[in-house]
C-alpha cells in the first residue's frame, strides 16, 4: 500500500524548527501541487533551494519526516510556475507506484494544508490561531479553544459469499474503476455499526461475521480507512443506491476484474481474497 514504504518511516511527529537549503517543500495551489516529472516518470519535489528567490512574504511549516527527510509547507501565496522543470499537477492524481514515498509524502502534507488552511481562525471566536510550540495544535488566544488535527475514520468493506465477493463503481466520481463499499463513520456509532449501515444503504444487503484487515491513512480525503471483510447474511439480491453506485455485483474468487496497484487499501483487499488469504 500507499503507505508501506521500502526504507526508514514516516516520523509524524511535530517539531518545532526551520527550514534549510535541502529540506523538501510542498507548494500546494488549488488542488494541485508543484512537482517535478522526470523523463521516466518518476516524481520528484522541490527543495527549498530549488526554490530560492520566489520566497516572497511565503513562511515554511514543517510538517513531518519522510525516508530522513525534512518535508515543509509553503504557506502564503504559491509560486508560480514553470520553476527549473516544475509543474502544478493534480494532488488526486498522484499515484505512481513506482513515485510512491513521494505520492504518500504529498498526500499526507495536502491532509495537514487543508488542516491548517481551514483553522486559521478560531472556529468558537472569530480570532486568528497560534500554533503551539511543542506539538500540532492550533489555540486561541483569546478564548483558550484548541484544535487538533481532524482525521475523518471511514470503512472500507468486502461482501464476500463464500467464493464470490461484491464489486462495485461509484455513481459520478473522477475514480471509475472497480472498488468495494465505502464510507464515513457517522458520529455516535462504531466502527462495526458503520460497517452494517453503509453496506444496507448501499446495496440493500445484511451482513455478518465481520473481520478486522487493515488499515491505511489517505490524506486526499482526510481519512483514515479501516478495511473489513464480512460474509453476506440471507439474501444475496444486491439493490443499489444509484445515488452512491453506477453498478454492483457478485464476481468469482478466480475471475475478478480488479487487481492489486500497490497503492490502495481496496485494491489490496481485492488481492487477499483472490488469493484466499482473507482472515476466516
Ligand atoms: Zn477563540
Amino acid at each position: 500500500m500507499l503507505q508501506d514504504l521500502d526504507v526508514g518511516r514516516m516520523e509524524n511527529e511535530f517539531r518545532n524548527i526551520a527550514a534549510a537549503g535541502e529540506d523538501t517543500v510542498l507548494c500546494f495551489r488549488e488542488g494541485q501541487v508543484l512537482i517535478c516529472r522526470e523523463q521516466d516518470d518518476t516524481l520528484r519535489l522541490p527543495s527549498l533551494s530549488q526554490l530560492s528567490g520566489r520566497k516572497t512574504g511565503a513562511a515554511l511549516r514543517y510538517l513531518f519526516r519522510l525516508q530522513g527527510e525534512n518535508f515543509f509547507l509553503w504557506t502564503g501565496a504559491a509560486p508560480e510556475s514553470p520553476v527549473d522543470g516544475f509543474a502544478y499537477e493534480p494532488v488526486r492524481q498522484l499515484r505512481q507506484l513506482r513515485s510512491k514515498e513521494v505520492c504518500f509524502g504529498v498526500m499526507t502534507g495536502w491532509h495537514l494544508h487543508n488542516w491548517y488552511r481551514v483553522n486559521r481562525f478560531c472556529g468558537s471566536c472569530g480570532m486568528p490561531t497560534e500554533h503551539d510550540t511543542k506539538e500540532r495544535m492550533l489555540r486561541c488566544p483569546n478564548c483558550g479553544n484548541t484544535v487538533f488535527p481532524r482525521i475523518s475514520p471511514a470503512v472500507i468493506v468486502a461482501v464476500t459469499d463464500g467464493d464470490r465477493l461484491l464489486l462495485s463503481k461509484y455513481a459520478g466520481r473522477a475514480y471509475t474503476r472497480y472498488a468495494l463499499l465505502a464510507g464515513y463513520t457517522e458520529i455516535g456509532e462504531t466502527i462495526e455499526q458503520t460497517v452494517h449501515r453503509e453496506v444496507m444503504e448501499e446495496v440493500g444487503l445484511r451482513v455478518k461475521n465481520l473481520r478486522y484487515y487493515n488499515s491505511q491513512p489517505w490524506g486526499v480525503d482526510g481519512n483514515v480507512l479501516m478495511g473489513f471483510f464480512c460474509d453476506v447474511d440471507g439474501s444475496d439480491a444486491i439493490h443499489i443506491d444509484e445515488t452512491e453506485l453506477s453498478m454492483a455485483d457478485w464476481y468469482p474468487r478466480d475471475a475478478l476484474p480488479a487487481h492489486d496497484d500497490g497503492i490502495s487499501l481496496t485494491r489490496e483487499m481485492i488481492r487477499v481474497f483472490e488469493e484466499g488469504r482473507e482472515p476466516g
